[in-house]
Order: C-alpha cells, then sequence, then structure tokens
C-alpha cells in the first residue's frame, strides 16, 4: 500500500481528464479504506463474492467496477449495486444483466469488451461482433442495461511498441462504433484502457478511466 503514489497518480491524471479506477482484488478492507480515505472513490474488483463482501463492509459511497470476466449465473448477487460492468463480453450476459437491473429497478452502466491483445487467455468481442451485437434486434429490446462505452486489456509484453498499437486500434474501433451505432448518444464516451505498466500509454490514446491495481496496492 503506497499513498504516496496513489497522490502521483492522481495528480498525474489532472491533465489528462481521466479516472482512476482503484483496482483493489484480493486486497483488504482496511487498505481499501485508507485509499478512500484520501479522496478515492471508485474501486475495480474481479470476482463477484468479493465485491458483495467489500460493499457490505465498506462505506456507501463507494462505486463498484466490475472488471473481470463475469458469469451470467453470478450477476444476481452484484445487480442491486454495481456501478459498471467493465467485462461485457456477449449477449446473453448483457440480456441476464438487463434482467436483473429490471428486477431491481434500475438500469445498469456497462462496458463492452473488446479483445485486442495476442493472448488466447484474455476475452472480448472481436470489432465484428460488436457489430453484429450492436445491431442485433435481442440487444436493442434491452431496455435496463445502458452501454458507456468499451474495454479493452493489451498483451502482458514489455514491447511498448505493440502496446501502442493495440490501443490506437481500440481508439479507432471506438471511434467507428461511435460513428456508428451511438451518434446520438452522449453516454457512450469511455475507454476503459490502462493497468499498472501500460496506463502511460493508454492515456495517450484517451483512456477516460484507467484501471490501476498494484501501483498503488502493492504486488498480489
Ligand atoms: C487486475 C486487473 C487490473 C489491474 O492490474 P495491475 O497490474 O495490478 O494494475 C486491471 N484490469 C483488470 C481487468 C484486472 O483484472
Amino acid at each position: 500500500m503506497d499513498i504516496e503514489k496513489y497522490k502521483q497518480l492522481i495528480n498525474e491524471l489532472k491533465t489528462s481528464g481521466a479516472q482512476l479506477i482503484a483496482v483493489s482484488k484480493t486486497k483488504p478492507a482496511e487498505d481499501i479504506l485508507e485509499v478512500y480515505k484520501a479522496g478515492q472513490k471508485m474501486f475495480g474488483e474481479n470476482k463477484v463474492q468479493e465485491m458483495a463482501t467489500k460493499f457490505e463492509t465498506l462505506p456507501k459511497d463507494i462505486e463498484w467496477h466490475m472488471i473481470g470476466h463475469l458469469q451470467s449465473n453470478k450477476v444476481k448477487y452484484i445487480a442491486g449495486f454495481v456501478s459498471l460492468i467493465h467485462s461485457v463480453d456477449s449477449l446473453k450476459l448483457l440480456q441476464e444483466i438487463n434482467r436483473q437491473a429490471q428486477k431491481n429497478n434500475r438500469v445498469i452502466n456497462c462496458l463492452l469488451q473488446v479483445f485486442i491483445a495476442k493472448e488466447e487467455t484474455k476475452f472480448g468481442l472481436s470489432p465484428e461482433e460488436l457489430s453484429h451485437l450492436l445491431q442485433s434486434r435481442e440487444y436493442l429490446a434491452l431496455k435496463n442495461i445502458r452501454i458507456s462505452g468499451l474495454m479493452a486489456m493489451a498483451s502482458n509484453t514489455d514491447d511498448e511498441e505493440q502496446i501502442n498499437n493495440e490501443f490506437a486500434g481500440l481508439r479507432s474501433t471506438f471511434n467507428h462504433i461511435k460513428a456508428t451505432h451511438f451518434a446520438q448518444d452522449a453516454s457512450f464516451k469511455e475507454l476503459s484502457i490502462g493497468m499498472s505498466s501500460d496506463y502511460k500509454i493508454a492515456l495517450k490514446h484517451g483512456a477516460t478511466l484507467i484501471r490501476v491495481g498494484s501501483l498503488i496496492f502493492g504486488h498480489r
């Protein structure tokens, strides 16, 4: 846990306009409270049960962001309180989020996760699948979800050139999707890219949300 690093990061973000999601997965409530007291309100988790437990015990004005792969049968445990789901990668998942949002009488903000990495371990839709989903009648019928942008993870590599290329590709996909499907919709605006190792590159490509964990909380 490094509050000085946190403060430096917040300073660095001031000129960019991007917001920080502090990724607190595996970290205890005390660590989260320390960053919260320094002014942080948005935290990211990748496991449903862990996020639900932390929601129960921590201050209620924290915004909880689901950043990990989400199974449809677990949406119900977070639907009442989740602030933004970054990791939506199928129509089926989106339909279940919509169903649970309806039960909770709310609209749930979602990002569509795009596959940009050269690793098969990462999740996400291709740009073609993205367009296909957004044109489908099933998607257009959903009233309790709002697509507020795109999320992606770059390859886990030291090759900055490659990360640059992956983020640049995503940026152009974002522009295309925005112009084609959300031209009249100001709520489609978020680009969730960048982690501890590559957030500086992400900021150059127009990240609006960066998801940083280990830089602040230390290694997991
Ligand atoms: C863990 C995680 C992060 C944060 O990674 P760090 O390297 O600790 O900054 C960001 N995004 C996702 C999807 C993650 O799972």
